[in-house]
């Protein structure tokens, strides 16, 4: 069977630590669906079909990896697309507590669905959306921190 990972983020915005994980992800699972989860309530800093955008320009020619949005749960919308896993990505302590508590509910809502995590590479570790977002809004240059154009 072919095995199909989701990548659900809020990617605000998607960056070079995120495009890491998902290349290496590719090296375990055939195919991987980046989802950006949305929520109508919450306001954005990037708008989300400007970065949906931006996410496929990073990926044109892999024909395994699609870019979609979503505002339902994680678990149903990789259950609703065929994909037994989750990939995630963790850089520290912080993102271990966090990840480890939504990993035990997601497998709790569908049995079965494991979630994987690829260990920063030591370069991106610093790299955060909030980081990004907060020297974007100072006017700084975010371009070495993002696979794309803005
Ligand atoms: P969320 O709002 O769901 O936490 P993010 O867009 O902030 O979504 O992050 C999506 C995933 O990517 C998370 O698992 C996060 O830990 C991981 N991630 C974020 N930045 C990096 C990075 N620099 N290196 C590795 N993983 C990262």
């Amino acid at each position: 069977m072919k095995k199909v990972a989701l990548f659900p983020g809020s990617f605000d915005p998607f960056t070079k630590g995120h495009e890491d994980i998902v290349l290496r992800g590719l090296k375990i699972f055939d195919e991987i669906i980046i989802a950006i989860g949305f929520n109508s309530q919450k306001k954005r800093y990037f708008d989300l079909d400007m970065m949906l955008e931006k996410i496929n320009s990073c990926f044109v020619g892999y024909d395994n990896i699609r870019v979609d949005k979503y505002s339902e749960l994680t678990a149903t919308y990789a259950n609703n697309h065929g994909a037994q896993y989750l990939l995630r990505g963790l850089r520290n302590t912080t993102d271990f507590e966090y990840e480890n508590s939504i990993a035990m509910v997601n497998k709790d809502l569908y049995n079965g669905l494991e979630t994987v995590f690829l260990i920063t590479s030591p370069k991106f570790a610093f790299i955060s959306s909030t980081i990004i977002r907060e020297v974007h809004n100072y006017g700084g240059d975010v371009s070495k921190y993002i696979p794309y154009t803005l």
